[in-house]
């Protein structure tokens, strides 16, 4: 057998060993030494009512007895219009069309996709492109992976991907085109959003189908929000130039941020939005996208209702049963309420150990999508270097000591940027959030010890 580990599975990183996890209870995981590790991260911000909830794996088990498969071509189930149902009625009103996948890069592309045969079909042959940001993620599919920003996971496939454009995320405590506050008091000269109409302009309206941006940039930002404003601006642009609007909700959406979708905090309606993840909380695969009527009615009319596009596993009826089971949950135990009471516990508790830990440069987000940023100096923000990989060494300390949290880097130009996200299940208690800031306290001063004996960087504050 080949590869340096002598078993038959492709792992995400052959460098590495896992833990094999046997099962779960709540915010725990179990490995099978007996080993327990708090889930600060609900995976990979998707377990978002813990693990081990026996209702939900009910309803999978049910409907996978009933029918675990039928193919969409040709026929549905009950449980599809009942989800559909339910997500179109959590949804902005005129965003009442449901169509599902099985992941949230597969959301994305079939956003892209569904713009694009949008514009085609209703006279606009040109529009192809689309407009996203730079980190920002949607993706791992070539064309989410074009739309996206990510440039560490985009080098390898450079010369492959589809020449999409890209403008900066805004990130004003980092302003990516180097503007000071105050200078943008007048919206009219905000660089993040008049650079988008440039990059329209460059390129020819005609041509662009579509701008795409998460409403909160989860993993590539470490959960950092726009302006007030911005989405008011990109709405007004979209709108003028005709350009469909696609929101990346895969990690902010069914009440992550304290509210149903993370773009309610903007007071915008967008042309699409895509989800994933708490969709179904990790029971099974599910994402998928909401359509604004007009799309749909086009569709209709200039389509012979047909979207050219689908999957083998779009709606499928066991995933969708998870999903249903999920957000019934949710609403029964009013868990955007939760959200934003943990939340606000939370982050509390994430700026008194900013105050107490010299690393910590700021601290982020809304609701239980919660970043901290780190930094040699947590005062001035000077950046660890590239190769010490510091968010991944710190979660790899928390997980000796028994938590996961999700790290990152890049949020400043790619490379440089070090964070990690704490985004534990949406029912998360205040003594599991008092018990999370333990290990992240312990595992930050733990690779402040370990620079100190390296004698690799001065800890200043
Ligand atoms: N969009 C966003 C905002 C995401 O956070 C992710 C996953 N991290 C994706 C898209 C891709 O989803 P998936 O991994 O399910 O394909």
């Amino acid at each position: 057998m080949g590869g340096l580990i002598e078993d038959y599975v492709f792992h995400r990183d052959f460098s590495k060993t896992y833990p094999i996890i046997t099962h779960g209870k709540g915010i725990y995981l179990y490995d099978k030494n007996g080993k327990k590790y708090m889930d600060a991260c609900s995976g990979a911000v998707a377990a978002n009512l813990g693990h081990g909830v026996e209702e939900i794996a009910e309803a999978i088990a049910f409907q996978a007895k009933q029918a675990a498969f039928v193919h969409t071509m040709r026929f549905e189930t009950e449980v599809l219009f009942q989800l559909a149902e339910k997500i179109a009625l959590l949804a902005p009103d005129t965003l009442n069309k449901v169509y599902f996948t099985s992941g949230g890069s597969e959301a994305n592309e079939s956003a892209i996709k569904l713009a694009r045969q949008f514009h085609k079909d209703a006279g606009r042959p040109e529009k192809h492109i689309v407009i996203g940001r730079w980190q920002s993620y949607h993706g791992n599919t070539f064309g989410s992976l074009s739309a996206g920003g990510d440039i560490k996971r985009r080098q390898t496939y450079t010369p492959s991907l589809i020449n999409f454009n890209h403008v900066y995320s805004p990130n004003c405590k980092r302003c990516p085109y180097q503007r000071e506050k105050e200078d943008c008091d007048h919206k009219q000269n905000w660089s993040c959003v008049r650079d988008i109409e440039s990059v329209i302009n460059e390129i020819g309206p005609e041509n662009v189908s579509a701008f795409i941006a998460e409403p909160i940039v989860g993993s590539q930002l470490g959960a950092v929000s726009p302006p007030e404003d911005y989405f008011k601006e990109i709405r007004k642009i979209c709108d003028y130039y005709n350009i469909v609007l696609i929101v990346d909700e895969v990690m902010t959406g069914f009440g992550r941020t304290g509210k149903d979708f993370g773009i309610q905090h903007f007071g915008i309606v967008p042309d699409i939005i895509t989800f994933g993840k708490g969709v179904s909380a990790g029971y099974a695969p599910l994402a998928g996208m909401i359509v604004h009527d007009r799309i749909v009615d086009s569709l209709i009319e200039n389509s012979k209702g047909k979207f050219v596009h689908g999957y083998t596993y779009s709606g499928h009826p066991v995933s969708v049963a998870a999903g249903l089971s999920v957000l019934t949950i949710y609403e029964r135990d009013r868990i955007v309420n939760n959200v934003q009471l943990a939340g606000d516990y939370l982050k509390q508790q994430l700026f008194a150990l900013k105050y107490r830990c010299p690393i910590i440069y700021d601290v982020r987000g809304e609701g239980l999508l919660l970043g901290i940023e780190l930094a040699i100096d947590g005062e001035k923000g000077t950046p660890f270097p590239e190769n010490l990989h510091a968010s991944e060494r710190i979660n790899s300390i928390a997980m000796e000591l028994g938590a996961v949290f999700y790290p990152g880097s890049g949020s400043i130009n790619g490379y440089l940027g070090d964070h990690i996200l704490i985004t534990p299940p949406l029912n998360v208690t205040t003594g599991e959030i008092d018990e999370m800031i333990r290990v992240l306290e312990s595992s930050l001063n733990i690779f402040i010890e370990e620079l100190k004996e390296e004698e690799a960087y001065e800890i200043t504050k």
